[in-house]
């Protein structure tokens, strides 16, 4: 093992294991209190990172394989503690309606953060990770575009590190727009992009932000699948909860296009949904994707390879409508 793997592996273990104890053990609380939304039988079980990637040798790991990528991990860390800490802060009898200029205003601060769409969803309790806990379950959910120059050259460390900064900006910005509702008189919990509670896509999908493709990631028709997700939850009662998904067509347009299918190294996405072991239906085979994922760079090639990451969403959708789909561009 080099010295270089091995200096990896020292961190993520001391770092990582602490740290990850740290919030696993603030999670258990959360379950803990009375009326909190708590899973349910048919709950996913959440794959866990840092650890797969503690227990995972040291010599092909290369998914934190440089300095760079490491750096956003204590930040990341922090914020993740600081979501679940915070909640202590909430006042003591909230407010429970919005009303339409302070929801523009709060938007208006969300886009100052970066936040490229914002969507509305009540949340099931089948989309919490099994043996964890939200306090509400109104969601405000959230998306963070990821630099297409950086993607395009997925994968490689400079495309890990990228993403690693963009899980950190929206987990700054999730605490930042929770603690803005905090201070106006509204109880909330910043959810964080990476090791959140709740499944983020299927969420995404109720709150008409988009819809999942093959690759299992949600497609956005402002940027495809180059965002990164995280929600709010909030006793906000009347919040414009989306009525349907303006996306669905995403669905059929899969089954005409399979470049993700084509372009996967590790040929893990399947033609065909399958139930994976934590109970969902996919079409990622993980035990094909993660050695790949974790061996290089967190792969994110059917990120990249995406039809809609690469061309704009309504030229895709306008041929898909009138049955003149050029094939060279899926
Ligand atoms: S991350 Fe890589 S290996 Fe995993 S499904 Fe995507 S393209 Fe395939
Ligand atoms: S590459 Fe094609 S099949 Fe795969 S998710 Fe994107 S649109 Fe769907």
């Amino acid at each position: 093992m080099g010295i270089k793997s091995r200096f990896v592996k020292k961190m993520l273990s001391t770092l990582g294991k602490r740290n990850f104890q740290n919030l696993i053990e603030l999670e258990e609380q959360l379950t803990q209190i009375a009326n909190t939304y708590q899973s349910v039988e048919e709950s996913p079980i959440r794959f866990e990172i840092v650890f797969e990637a503690i227990e995972y040798p040291a010599d092909k790991l290369k998914l934190f394989s440089s300095l760079r990528t490491m750096k956003e991990i204590p930040s990341i860390m922090r914020n993740i503690i600081k979501s679940l800490k915070s909640i202590n802060h909430n006042p003591e009898e909230p407010k429970t309606s919005i009303s339409d200029e302070f929801l523009q205003e709060f938007e208006e601060y969300a886009k100052s953060l970066n936040i490229a769409s914002i969507g509305y969803a009540k949340l099931p309790r089948k989309f919490i990770f099994k043996e964890k806990a939200v306090l509400h379950d109104n969601a405000i959910v959230l998306t963070m575009e990821m630099d297409k120059e950086k993607i395009e050259q997925a994968p490689s460390g400079k495309t890990a590190t990228m993403i690693m900064q963009t899980y950190d900006r929206l987990g700054k910005a999730s605490n930042k727009l929770t603690k803005y509702l905090r201070e106006t008189g509204y109880s909330a919990q910043a959810g964080h992009p990476l090791g959140g509670l709740v499944l983020y896509p299927p969420l995404a999908e109720s709150a008409d932000l988009g819809y999942r493709g093959k690759n299992g990631l949600l497609i956005t028709p402002e940027h495809g699948s180059r965002v990164r997700l995280t929600a709010i939850y909030t006793n906000i009662q009347n919040l414009p909860f989306a009525e349907k998904n303006n996306c669905k067509m995403i669905q059929e347009f899969c089954e005409k296009c399979f470049r993700c299918v084509r372009k996967c190294p590790g040929f893990a996405i399947r033609d065909y949904p399958i139930k994976n072991e934590n109970g969902l239906l996919t079409h990622i085979d993980n035990e094909y994707c993660f050695p790949v994922f974790l061996e290089y760079h967190g792969c994110s090639i059917c990120l990249k390879e995406c039809s809609f990451s690469r061309v704009e969403y309504s030229k895709l959708m306008r041929q898909f409508n009138t049955q003149s789909l050029d094939p060279e561009l899926i």
